[in-house]
């Protein structure tokens, strides 16, 4: 089956009982047995919820894996991946993640016992001379946030054979339509659902995407046992979120690309970050590992202060300045002040994250509206 049928029918049939197309929401928190044990494979809504079920199966074929298992959010799925390891257990990640992952990392998972040593995945090589005897999983993002990088999966996969490592690749930036890291070797991919698999910015959620039954099994078992299971009105709106998923990230695509062409040639604009670009750092690997480029971008102001970042963000109207991304509306952010405020400013700007860089999530609007937009605050800068 084809990726833009699999969003309508992978998983999903009409309702036994009734016939209903739509799978119904079974707002229910326990099921009635004939007599103990006989029940119809339903006990209890935090083990099992047959509308979750219906996600998780359809989520499973988009990601060309055996299992998925969703959660009350992404930070849930990514709790529930590093619980899979003991203290003394060592993880390489990327410098360039996800605040919120490394606030797990660093401040919840490092007193327990968990290491982490965070690189530029960018030079594979740095992963290799990161790796440990007790180096149980790699932690990739790719493309990153908020500098667009990409880093090689299949790289990451090797290296991780090799050592006996599990790779987890966060695919939330991606989406199951631009990139699947398990077809490359992945042992597990995580979204957070809340981003571009649900897409309409009404739900947080997260997942995980496995092939190895056994691994699927005890994060089953961490998913039941520690409970960040989300619920079936979630699910059910999360389902009809990805029926328009592969149409939503073409447009994704078309409009981003458009924007980062028009970016790249405007006067007050800096460096835009997208790998789309030929000579971006990732490109060649962006175009082997992704069918797309994406419609997350990030760029500077040739005026690379916050003072002119602000200026611009009070200027905007249709990109609205929130947390967030993937959502069919066009949001902008500032990292510096916002994501990423809790790095120390000589960091920050080591890393290209710039007063000024600006990142964008490119909706579904017209482009031309889009683009007046821009223009319109980079005038007042
Ligand atoms: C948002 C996000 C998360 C966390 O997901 P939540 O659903 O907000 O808990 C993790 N990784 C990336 C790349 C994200 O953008």
């Amino acid at each position: 089956m084809n990726f833009e049928t699999k969003v309508l029918h992978a998983g999903i049939e009409p309702d036994p009982s009734t016939g209903a197309i739509m799978t119904p929401i079974f707002q229910t928190s326990t099921y009635v047995q004939a007599a103990p044990g006989d029940h119809k494979g339903f006990e209890y809504s935090r083990t099992h919820n047959p509308t979750r079920d219906v996600l998780q199966n359809n989520l499973a074929a988009l990601e060309q894996t055996q299992h998925a298992l969703c959660f009350s959010t992404g930070m849930g799925a990514i709790d529930a991946c590093v619980k899979l390891l003991s203290p003394g257990d060592h993880v390489v990640s990327t410098n360039d993640l996800y605040g919120g992952t490394y606030r797990l990392f660093t401040k919840i998972f490092e007193p327990l016992g968990i290491q982490f040593t965070f690189v530029d995945m960018t030079h594979a090589e740095n992963v290799v001379a990161a790796m440990q005897p007790n180096t149980k999983m790699i932690w990739v993002e790719t493309p990153t946030n908020p500098m667009v990088r990409i880093i090689d999966i299949e790289a990451m996969v090797a290296i991780g054979k090799n050592a006996n490592a599990l790779v987890a690749v966060d695919n939330t930036f991606a989406s199951p339509y631009l990139q699947n890291p398990a077809v490359l070797g992945a042992d597990i991919v995580m979204h957070s659902v809340t981003k571009y698999i649900n897409g309409h910015s009404d739900v947080v959620m997260g997942a995980l995407c496995i092939n190895d039954t056994a691994l699927r099994d005890r994060l089953a078992f961490i998913q039941n046992s520690c409970g960040a299971t989300p619920g079936p009105q979630d699910s059910f709106l999360v389902l009809r979120g990805i029926k328009t998923l592969h149409i939503r990230m073409q447009r994704h695509c078309e409009n981003g690309a458009k924007i980062a062409h028009w970016l790249r040639q405007h006067p007050k604009v800096g460096v835009v970050h997208w790998p789309g670009f030929e000579d971006h750092a990732g490109h060649a690997i962006a175009k082997k590992q992704m069918k797309d480029f994406g419609g997350m971008m990030s760029f500077t102001l040739k005026n690379d202060s916050i003072e002119a970042a602000f200026t611009f963000l009070r200027n905007t109207h249709l990109f609205s300045l929130a947390e967030s991304l993937g959502g069919v509306e066009s949001l902008v952010g500032h990292p510096a002040s916002m994501t990423h405020a809790s790095i120390p400013r000589e960091q920050r700007m080591a890393g290209g994250l710039l007063d000024s860089l600006i990142r964008l999530s490119v909706g579904l609007e017209h482009v031309d509206d889009l683009i007046a937009d821009l223009e319109h605050a980079l005038s007042k800068v």
